[in-house]
């Protein structure tokens, strides 16, 4: 296990509404470390609709997912959070009054006097394909995500998929395994024409192998795999691998949010409306996963979540100071914070 991460506030999610609150906390002097399951920020803006325009972000006409978070990033970057990505938050613990412990699925644990949930519609994960017995090979031999590229070296891959995933992370690991290859049920693919292209490059030079077709077995013992069975229109090929990675897009679950002994109601966090605060003082949810009479869900929503909530978690953080309230536009302290005055 390593080393204990202390810090002011950690914040679950960063998706837009975890964003922002590291403005409205940054604005208090009071640092945030984010983690997020994804492998990129932005939440579902970045995952469900990056190129779809949202029309109603106060004062932004017209912004795309994409834009949006990057407009959010170049926000923040004046408080220089940090982020802890492709790590889901397992456990959640209160371990003093307030602090808590945080512990991510990679070990990582955190101290923090606030914990911010903005866990949206809960961690995103990866869809499993109906592939008879791969339970026993998951984490093993069949992975949903690429940690650690040099895992993969020297190995026969079988990646599986059509779409950007699939392809990015074929062209990517073709280089260093022993053999590559990828199946998908058509041989259309949904992925950026260049990938599309480039690995039908790889094909026609004999340097990976692409089958048409779904797997439908697996073969091997105690999680390693030995081979997969690809079925195809006419017939079903067994082709041999040491790994297996299906790439069938993400789902959104709850997760573990569930398990931290907070009161929940329909999936959802309860919270006043004062500082969207939980039942547990110290912890806040914010954004998607909150519920309150009248909640919309809705990004701008999310935003003024934040606004309230840093304003309560500034006593926790500081307990003897004085909070002055202060605008952006008049207040040369808040402009030196931004790096503007
Ligand atoms: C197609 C579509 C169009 C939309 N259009 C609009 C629009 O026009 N205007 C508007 O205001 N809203 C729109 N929304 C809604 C808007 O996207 C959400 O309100 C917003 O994303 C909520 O932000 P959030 O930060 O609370 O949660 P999310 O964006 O859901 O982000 C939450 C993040 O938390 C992470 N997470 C969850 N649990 C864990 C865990 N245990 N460990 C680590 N990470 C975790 C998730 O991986 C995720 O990245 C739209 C939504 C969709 C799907």
């Amino acid at each position: 296990m390593s080393e204990t991460i202390k810090t002011d506030v950690v914040i679950i999610g960063a998706g837009p509404v975890g964003l922002f609150a590291v403005f409205e906390l940054g604005l208090l002097d009071i640092k945030a470390h984010l983690i997020d399951i994804l492998d990129k920020v932005g939440g579902q803006c970045a995952e469900l609709y990056p190129e779809k325009p949202i029309y109603d972000i106060p004062g932004i006409p017209f912004i795309t997912g994409h834009g949006l978070t990057g407009a959010l990033m170049d926000q923040i970057k004046p408080f220089n959070p940090t982020f802890h990505l492709n790590e889901m938050v397992t456990t959640l613990e209160k371990i003093g009054d307030p602090l808590f412990r945080v512990g991510t699925d990679r070990g990582k644990v955190f101290e923090a006097k606030v914990v911010v949930i903005g866990a949206g519609g809960g961690s995103f994960q990866p869809k499993r394909p109906p592939i008879p017995g791969i339970e026993p090979y998951e984490n093993k031999s069949v992975h949903y995500a690429v940690r650690k590229m040099d895992a993969f070296r020297d190995k026969r891959l079988l990646v599986v998929g059509g779409g950007d995933s699939a392809l990015d992370w074929t062209l990517n690991l073709q280089p260093i395994a022993k053999r590559l290859t990828l199946v998908h049920r058509r041989d259309e693919f949904r992925g950026a024409p260049d990938s599309v292209n480039k690995m039908r490059a790889l094909v026609a030079a004999g340097d990976m192998d692409l089958k048409i077709g779904q797997v439908s077995a697996l073969e091997g013992a105690d999680g390693q795999l030995a081979a997969a069975s690809v079925k195809g229109k006419d017939n079903v090929e067994r082709v041999e691998c040491d790994a297996m990675l299906p790439f069938f897009g993400l789902t959104m679950k709850l997760g573990p949010v569930a398990d931290w002994g907070l009161k929940m109601e329909d999936e959802l966090i309860p919270v006043d409306t004062a500082a969207f605060e939980t039942n547990v003082p110290g912890i806040f949810a914010i954004g998607d996963i909150n519920t309150y009479p009248g909640k919309l869900k809705l990004i701008l929503s999310g935003f003024h979540e934040g606004a309230l909530m840093a304003q309560k978690a500034y006593h926790y953080v500081y307990p003897d100071k004085r909070l002055v309230f202060q605008y952006t536009t008049s207040s040369t302290s808040l402009q030196k914070k931004l790096g503007v005055a």
